[in-house]
Order: C-alpha cells, then structure tokens, then sequence
C-alpha cells in the first residue's frame, strides 16, 4: 500500500470528501486506513459502575483507501504517489510532481 501512518490525506469520495486528516493506522492487508476526524462512528458506552452514565463516543472507522489521495508534503498538490528502486534495492515512495522522495 502506497499510503502510510502519519501521512496526510485528502477524502475524494462519500460523505467526508473534501476532508483532509491524518493517517493514524494503515492495514496494509485489507487496503484500508484510519484518518482523523474521517469517517466517524458513533459507539454507545454503557456505563461501567451504577450511578456513571453512559456516554457516546465518536471513532473514527477504517474506509478504503481508494478514497483518499496523499497530500504531497514538499509541493502540498494531490497525488498518487510512485515506487522506484534505489541502485541498493531499497524501495522508495516518490512524489510524480515534485520527484521528491517522501
Ligand atoms: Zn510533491
């Protein structure tokens, strides 16, 4: 997967599009992600002890990360990042626009 932890996105569909979050997990198997403040579920908590209320939390939900592009951190544009090969076999992620690896 080309998106990383810590990267930073940009929603291009459903109801959050337009949304820009960080990345906070990347499941590389499934192909998803988890974004801040992106795809939020609301979660009911009971209440642990009897007089405590129970209360909602909101959770951000991996989504598929066909639905965000990475935010390119040298020239800020939009991009599908590319993978090239240094001369030692190590794997970098590089920005088309900008050629900077990121
Ligand atoms: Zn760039």
């Amino acid at each position: 997967m080309k998106i990383k932890k810590g990267d930073t996105v940009k929603i291009t569909s459903g109801n959050d599009k337009g949304k820009t979050g960080k990345v906070i997990r990347a499941f590389g198997n499934a192909g998803k992600i988890v974004v801040e403040g992106v795809n939020i579920r609301k979660k009911h908590v009971r209440p642990k002890r009897q007089g405590q209320k129970g209360e909602i939390v909101r959770i951000p939900a991996p989504f598929l990360v066909s639905r965000a592009m990475l935010l390119c951190p040298k020239c800020g544009k939009l991009i599908r990042p590319g993978m090239i090969l240094h001369e030692d076999s190590v794997k970098v992620r590089i920005c088309k626009k900008c050629s900077a690896e990121i």
